[in-house]
């Protein structure tokens, strides 16, 4: 095992990994910019390294500072968390120049599935099911209006480098292609520095279930189930995760995970990933995309399998086999993680900053608090505005949404807005309650609420 890791990230998800390193007997040295100077991770951390001011351009996004950092701390490994470089290639391969492992998969696989259109076209040779699109990125808008005709409408506007819910556009009918397109172009080339674009059918009202994996260097790949992460907001985020999807068959849940399986291997994938898909009403399932690194849901998985991701993450980076095969994982219980931002859900959900004068977290049984706050903490304007995550278990879906719904009513925040009564709102709802969610869930909620003047 390493004797020091570098986390390259900040918020809860560095502290996550630090008590990940610290149980495996790994000091954990965290980076931080200037306003994050107070924030847990710090604390938490046995070193800690100043990479710069407030922006991310400055700080966590500046590459030669998070190195630097890497190189004068002695950590042999870095940890990427989710976000910032953990699917960027270059950044991978600079580690591996500076002779620094990077906890994730080999380089030629990030830069594989990081580009979407590549991503399908693995999936397909894998066997996989794709939803229905183009190969490879669009040429000319000729090409696109012709295969658009074979798509059929509505459709998606996606951009190859994509990611975080961004760059995706919707396409009504033929006379709105060369807009969408070009305006996708634009943005993708503006946010992502690659304009490359491609078309996929729009699966009208899916769920979006995905398959955590892991793989270690030895040709071992295992699935861990799946993740239902359909209650998402206009923008694509995910708001609410469960594991298990309650209503998928035992029949469709070895389908889709020797589906993700084949596709890991057939890219040398190895360490922690996602496969995500989209289910349709008839519940065939498509390949949307390979996420490589760690989810924010992954606590979900953790808590129905008994496996620690984070930590076979740290013990196959540096060179253990999994301690695990395919038939030693079960699934017991039903989890569910609500994510936890500081916004306020009646202006819109605008990001809310200031200081935390109140934070009294719910407690009991099975219930899981990831979090970099505290009282005193100033949640500043330069981060997502993520908070915490609260993760429930129980035996059964039902009792884990009533769990789930106490833990929020317990959780009292001061001095900022949160999303926490919207989350308890959504979780009283009938239609939520009864797994009949799809995609599109939470903007029919929003609406709701506006008429109802919540
Ligand atoms: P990102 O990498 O930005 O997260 P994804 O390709 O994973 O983008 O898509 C994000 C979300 O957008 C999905 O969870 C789903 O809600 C929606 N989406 C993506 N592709 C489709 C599609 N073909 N049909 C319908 N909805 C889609």
């Amino acid at each position: 095992m390493f004797k020091k890791v570098l986390i390259a990230n900040r918020g809860e998800i560095a502290c996550r990994i630090i008590r990940a390193c610290h149980e495996l007997g790994v000091q954990a040295v965290a980076v931080y910019s200037e306003p994050d100077k107070d924030s847990l991770h710090v604390k938490m951390a046995d070193h800690a390294v100043c990479i710069g001011a407030g922006p991310n351009a400055d700080s966590y996004l500046n590459m030669p500072n998070v190195l630097m950092a890497a190189i004068v701390s002695g950590a042999e490994a870095v940890h990427p968390g989710y976000g910032y470089f953990s699917e960027q290639a270059q950044f991978a391969d600079a580690l591996q120049t500076l002779g620094i492992k990077f906890i994730g998969p080999p380089v030629e696989a990030i830069t594989q599935m990081g580009d979407k259109s590549a991503a399908r076209d693995a999936a397909k040779r894998a066997g996989c099911p794709v939803v229905p699109g183009t190969d490879g990125p669009i040429e000319s808008l000729e090409d696109a209006a012709e295969l658009a005709e074979t798509i059929g409408f509505p459709l998606l506007v996606k951009a190859s480098a994509g990611g975080g819910g961004r760059g995706i556009r919707r396409v009504e009918s033929p006379d709105e292609l060369e807009n969408q397109l070009t305006a996708a172009q634009i943005e993708a080339d503006a946010a992502f520095g690659n304009g490359q674009v491609y078309l996929e059918k729009m699966i009208v009202g899916p769920r979006h279930v995905e398959v955590q994996i892991i793989a270690d260097a030895y040709g071992n790949c295992v699935h861990l189930g799946e993740r239902e992460c359909s209650v998402q907001n206009l923008r694509h985020q995910k708001m609410i995760e469960e594991a298990p999807f309650a209503m998928l068959t035992e029949e469709v849940r070895d389908q889709m995970g020797s589906a993700a399986v084949a596709l890991a291997k057939s890219v040398g994938y190895q360490n922690a990933g996602t496969i995500e898909f989209l289910m349709d009403k008839s519940g065939d399932f498509y390949f949307i995309e390979m996420n490589t690194r760690l989810q924010v849901e992954h606590p979900v998985t953790e808590e129905v399998t008994g496996v620690d991701i984070v930590k076979t993450q740290l013990k196959i980076a540096a060179g253990e086999e999994l301690p695990f095969a395919q038939h030693d994982i079960t699934w017991q219980g039903h989890s569910i993680e609500a994510r936890i931002t500081a916004q306020d859900p009646e202006r819109k959900f605008a990001p809310s900053c200031g200081t935390i004068t109140q934070w009294t977290p719910p407690d009991g049984d099975d219930v899981r608090l990831e979090t970099h706050v505290y009282e005193g903490f100033s949640i500043t304007p330069f981060y997502d505005p993520m908070i915490a995550k609260l993760i429930v278990t129980a035996d059964d879906r039902s009792e884990a949404i009533r769990r789930m719904s106490s833990a929020l009513r317990e959780f009292k925040v001061g001095g900022i807005k949160t999303n926490i009564p919207f989350l308890i709102r959504l979780l009283d709802d009938a239609k939520y309650r009864a797994g009949d969610v799809d995609t599109t869930y939470v903007a029919t909620l929003m609406e709701e609420g506006e008429t109802a003047n919540v």
